[in-house]
């Protein structure tokens, strides 16, 4: 018996492990529940809620193929190892197949959990599926990982030029195995209930979950839509907010419930058959892909950009400021900059946030308010549904001047010239901050700028820094930084 182990690739449509364990005489398949290791992860409720409502499609489409879903609860990822060999013993499992995952804790619970399996004679296989190309296979001349994303993407455009990976069907359906799958609805259900995410806000929890359908048919849709369309002129849609011009399929690559094969394939149908053809909007939208990709090559070639550590080492000496309640002020969504405020309630009550946003919220942290851009980090992590440790950390680093190829620190966006430039006629604006729905095309970027309006009559804070002067400070503790 093989068993495929389910971990962030939670759909049976080109999954690479899963195709390789079904591909012998009988299989079954797993899946751990570890709510202790999640919250340690920041992992958001509403990402946590996602998995657990794709995991009861998964287990019906793993039951018209006979494939049983088992359902295992550990705290940690320490557990890991002795519950899957007790699981081999039980099952008389011989090998089992899973797809890398590449974070440090990651890669230590496998490498904990093969070493006990191999003295039990039990094999362990992982993958290459949540990427394009293996970690380490993507490196400079003299064989280094790339630190800079404009050299890596030259080589990643050359290899796919040589052979785009090819998708993989569904398994078929085995025989029926005597083995009964875990009641999944029952155990899930339980699972939240009980668990450590029982104390969250359930309603706020459901309102996202309407608005993020779970199912690889609906990923495929997501996709299919996008490619259809949005994606011919992405190049210049995808800084406006108020625009359908991105994909939004972030939520979806990071469950794994398509795969970064399907996307780069839905992209080069769109361009009619051509990688890198004629149109700049999917050539765009492929490269954002390779970001993706470069951002996990980095977490492997310098892993302490994961553990708390800027890629700059020199960084570290910033002079962070302590304001805990500048800090609060700009999680809720009350820092008196109205683009930032929209942005922050977007994440608060959709669970995702558009890439320029992100842009814009994480420089004004690091820079404007100068707090400590880990902190930015953590709360992205603990709101976000497509959050993803390699991702989200490359563009805080990124924002915050700290990481590898990020941006230059004296470059700071000024959220009110931003506003006015990728929204421009604050629909954006109108319809998260409701209160300045009824404020002009201009007044509404900077209220408290404005003639026409009497800012401290609004229901609406006023400005929490000086833009000017906030940037000069940024500046200067940038500056005193010996490289
Ligand atoms: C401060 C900050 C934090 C971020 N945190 C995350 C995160 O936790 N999870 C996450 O998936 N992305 C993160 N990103 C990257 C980017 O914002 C999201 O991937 C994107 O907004 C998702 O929306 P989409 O699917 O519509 O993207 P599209 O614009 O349609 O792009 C398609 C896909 O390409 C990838 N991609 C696009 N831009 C980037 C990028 N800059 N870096 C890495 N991959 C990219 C994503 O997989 C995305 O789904 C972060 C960016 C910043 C600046």
């Amino acid at each position: 018996m093989h068993l495929h182990w389910f971990r962030s690739d939670l759909r049976i449509h080109d999954n690479t492990s899963l195709d390789a364990a079904a591909s012998q005489e009988s299989v079954l398949a797993l899946y751990i529940l570890t709510p202790k290791q999640w919250q340690q992860h920041d992992d958001a409720p509403c990402k946590v809620d996602f998995w657990r409502r794709q995991l009861i499609e998964l287990s019906q489409q793993l039951d018209r193929l006979n494939i049983p879903l088992l359902i295992r609860h550990c705290d940690t990822w320490q557990q890991v190892p002795d519950l899957l060999l007790e699981l081999c013993q039980q099952y008389q499992i011989t090998q089992v197949h899973c797809n890398a995952e590449y974070g440090v804790n990651e890669r230590k619970r496998d490498a904990a959990t093969q070493h006990l399996l191999q003295q039990y004679h039990i094999g362990f296989k992982h993958y290459l599926d949540q990427l394009l190309f293996e970690p380490g296979s993507i490196t400079s001349k003299s064989g280094g990982y790339f630190k800079v994303f404009g050299q890596f993407k030259r080589v990643c455009q050359q290899r796919l030029y040589d052979q785009i990976p090819a998708i993989l069907p569904a398994p078929k359906a085995q025989a029926k195995l005597f083995i009964a799958a875990d009641p999944i609805a029952a155990t899930l259900a339980d699972f939240t209930l009980t668990g450590a995410f029982a104390k969250l806000d359930q309603s706020s929890i459901d309102s996202i979950a309407a608005q993020w359908p779970v199912g690889e048919t609906q990923a495929m849709q997501v996709l299919d839509d996008f490619c259809a369309d949005p994606i011919l002129d992405y190049e210049h849609a995808r800084d406006m907010p108020a625009l359908a011009g991105v994909s939004q399929i972030s939520p979806y690559i990071n469950a794994g419930i398509v795969s970064v094969r399907q996307c780069l394939q839905a992209a080069i149908d769109a361009a009619d058959g051509e990688l890198f053809g004629a149109n700049e909007g999917i050539n765009t939208w492929i490269t954002q892909l390779l970001w993706r990709e470069f951002y996990q090559h980095i977490l492997v070639g310098f892993p302490q950009v994961s553990q708390h550590q800027p890629f700059k080492a020199h960084t570290k000496k910033l002079p962070w400021r302590n304001a805990p309640d500048d800090l609060a002020c700009w999680q809720q969504g009350q820092t008196g900059f109205p683009i930032i405020d929209a942005a922050m309630r977007q994440l608060q009550q959709t669970g995702w946030m558009h890439n320029r946003l992100r842009m814009i919220v994480a420089m004004f942290l690091s820079k404007n308010l100068l707090i400590d851009w880990r902190l930015g980090e953590q709360w992205f992590m603990q709101h976000l549904i497509d959050g993803d440790l390699a991702a989200n950390n490359g563009g805080w680093q990124w924002s915050a001047s700290t990481g590898t190829d990020s941006v230059p620190y004296f470059r700071i966006f000024n959220p009110i010239t931003q506003s006015q430039k990728i929204d421009p006629e604050g629909t954006f604006i109108r319809h998260w901050l409701p209160a300045l729905a009824h404020l002009d095309n201009k007044s509404i970027h900077a209220p408290h700028l404005s003639r026409n309006v009497q800012a401290s009559a609004l229901d609406y804070p006023l400005p929490i820094v000086d833009l000017k002067q906030s940037r000069e400070r940024a500046l200067q503790a940038f500056s005193g930084l010996k490289a």
